[in-house]
């Protein structure tokens, strides 16, 4: 190709590798030697449930799921999932118990309070999300407990689920921004969430991990399109899926699996995440603004005091092909999201920038 490839530190949508992007190309065109593109095979064709049926089987096995937690592709972003989660699983005479650690918790939250009580069992957003509030106790009749695994915005992350387990409620999970970064225990969680257009696939389709246990216990009547127990029934094919997004999403699990799944991407995570935050910390023009102990692997933020050199070392990532560097508006500073198909030789060209730049500036 005549242009470069960028180093793509986004924070979304579908930082995926280059590989997923051509085969995805080609088969607009002709998907598997069909004559026909993805964008025109009929959904319900043999040839698209074994895309669905090879998608699904693929993230029960890299999350090694167990047989009562159902995988679901579902439209609408995790945004639908704030309000589709309380719909199916708070009666409106019951509490669920919530942790506010950003901007998608508190959207979570909000939409929540639609459907039952919510008990906000902890927040950090006195100190501008900037921690993660560990200090929490769950009424045992809670409905559930939902946390945010991954701040996006922020770039906090729960290391250690520990008080999460020791809840003892049925655990909802906003997994949008880390899912399969890394190895957690996924059979701990009665519902996981994710937008898949980070670490997955395409925009336009959701992950949905639930135990079927849990539905069909609220009073309300659900509509068809929001009741998951209806889309498991129909293996995710109540209504037309998102065809392309979630062959997309098989392109990328195939290629996860392909490079040894979650324990090897988590360590390339860990040597990524590594490697920025020991810059940062190294190079005193750059603060981290985030608690140690809570620095996601996945978007690391950081700032400078002044913002004249802000702007200069901005425009620096520009010229030198590094996109998507700027902070989110309600943070400000640096953003660098290091999702699992970014490559380290993107963080090694983005580090030699900052300490290059912060020679120049000593
Ligand atoms: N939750 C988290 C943690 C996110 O990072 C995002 C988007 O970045 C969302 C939810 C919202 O996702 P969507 O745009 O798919 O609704």
């Amino acid at each position: 190709p005549s242009v470069k490839t960028p180093h793509n530190f986004n924070a979304g949508p579908s930082i995926l590798p280059r590989s997923v992007f051509e085969e995805a190309s080609r088969s607009l065109l002709d998907f598997n030697g069909t004559g026909l593109s993805i964008l025109e095979i009929g959904h319900r064709t043999p040839l698209f449930e074994a895309v669905m049926d090879e998608a699904v089987a693929l993230l029960r096995e890299l999350m090694d799921l167990d047989a009562e937690q159902e995988v679901l592709f579902l439209h609408g972003g995790a945004s639908t999932q704030f309000m589709q989660v309380p719909m199916n699983l708070l009666d409106s005479s019951a509490v669920a118990a919530y942790t506010d650690t950003g901007v998608w918790a508190s959207k979570a939250i909000k939409e929540a309070k639609l459907f039952g009580g919510v008990d906000v069992v902890c927040t950090s957003k006195g100190d501008h999300y900037t921690h993660l509030p560990k200090d929490f106790t769950v009424d045992p009749s809670a409905a559930y407990l939902h946390l945010t695994t991954n701040n996006t915005i922020y770039g906090t992350q729960w290391q250690d689920l520990t008080p999460f387990y020791k809840a003892h409620v049925p655990l909802v999970a906003d997994m949008s921004s880390d899912i399969l970064s890394r190895r957690l225990d996924f059979r701990k969680f009665g519902l996981i969430y994710a937008g898949a257009q980070k670490n997955i696939g395409a925009a336009g389709v959701n992950v949905v991990v639930v135990r079927r246990d849990l539905l069909g216990k609220v009073q309300r009547t659900l509509p068809t399109m929001m009741d998951y127990r209806n889309h498991i029934e129909n293996g995710s094919m109540l209504n037309t899926p998102p065809v392309f997004a979630v062959y997309v999403c098989l392109l990328t699990l195939r290629w996860l699996k392909g490079i040894g799944g979650v324990d090897v991407i988590e360590k390339e995570n860990e040597r990524k995440a590594a490697l920025l935050y020991d810059t940062i910390d190294a190079l005193p023009v750059f603060k981290p603004t985030v608690a140690k102990a809570d620095r996601s692997r996945m978007n690391v933020c950081f700032v400078m005091d002044n913002p004249d050199t802000q702007a200069e070392f901005l425009a620096l990532c520009q010229q030198e092909g590094m996109v998507g560097v700027k902070g989110h508006r309600s943070v400000g500073g640096f953003r660098a999201s290091l999702y699992n198909a970014l490559p380290y030789e993107s963080v090694v060209a983005l580090t030699d920038l900052m300490k290059h730049f912060a020679q120049k500036k000593a």
